[in-house]
């Protein structure tokens, strides 16, 4: 059988018990509760999830979206994340192959998951998140510059750091100028951001950067236009972000190329 799905398989695999590890993040995080202790417990009876009620997606569908005790609703979002996690995991282990590489991006899924929900829950990016983010996705780029068995890379690395601090004073930039735009969580998730996306390159950085803007104002025209939202409905522009980055860490290459071919 092929490597690539092999480590594709694996990490579908490891992102359904990821989901469900996020599921109880973007539950706690943002009611500042340990996302260790205590152990999920049904919010309308309180009885504790058994192990077997716990398995991703599957328990749910058992189940059917009930609960064992007292027959309460599990919202479907839960399968959902777990299940979306699971098909993140294993297309950007398809896309990136087995490499160095592999665990900062599953990392950066894993979080922008997180990130993403929790800022569609409740408007914020939580420092609790974004800030450890810094320290364990240099790290990881870290361990893929370093390549043990290959050819090291610290050129990308440099660009990485170099890469977050730009995005992250073009933010803080964009937030002095115009505050009522963005926050400074917006600020601290770009500088993350621009460490990914200066890791593969100038031209993936630019398209990231610019797919943020152009998919977060299409989806506000488009609600303006249908008339779901005022000149004043704040729109969590995270999301954006994430999306955007992602769109150019996979597509940024050649869209980076044919950009500038254009210019000539
Ligand atoms: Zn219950």
């Amino acid at each position: 059988m092929r490597v690539e799905l092999v480590t594709a398989v694996l990490c579908g695999v490891l992102g359904l018990l990821i989901g469900s590890f996020l599921n109880v993040v973007v539950w706690r995080v943002p009611r500042r509760e340990s996302v260790v202790a205590p152990p999920s417990a049904c919010p309308h009876c309180g009885h504790r999830v058994r192990a077997r009620d716990n398995v991703p997606v599957l328990s749910w569908l058992v189940l059917r979206g009930r609960c064992r005790d007292c027959g309460g609703p599990i919202a479907v979002r839960y399968p959902l994340v777990e299940g979306g996690t699971a098909v993140a995991f294993a297309a950007v282990a398809w896309v990136t192959g087995p490499s160095w590489t592999l665990p900062a991006l599953l990392y950066l899924a894993a979080a922008s998951i997180a990130l993403g929900l929790i800022d569609l829950d409740v408007h914020r990016l939580p420092d609790a998140i974004v800030l450890p983010s810094y320290p364990v996705s240099l790290a990881l780029l870290a361990l893929a510059a370093a390549d043990p068995g290959g050819e090291p890379s610290w050129g990308a690395f440099g660009r990485a750091v170099l890469g977050g601090a730009l995005l992250l004073l073009a933010y803080l930039a964009l937030v002095l100028v115009y505050p009522a735009g963005m926050g400074l969580g917006d600020v601290k998730l770009a500088g993350l951001l621009g460490v990914y996306l200066g890791w593969f390159g100038w031209s993936t950085l630019v398209v990231g950067w610019f797919a943020a803007f152009l998919l977060g104002g299409l989806f506000a025209v488009a609600l303006v236009v249908r008339g779901a939202a005022g000149r004043r409905t704040q729109i969590p522009f995270g999301p954006w972000m994430l999306l955007g980055a992602w769109l150019a860490l996979l597509v940024g290459e050649p869209v980076g190329a044919w950009y500038l071919g254009l210019l000539g």
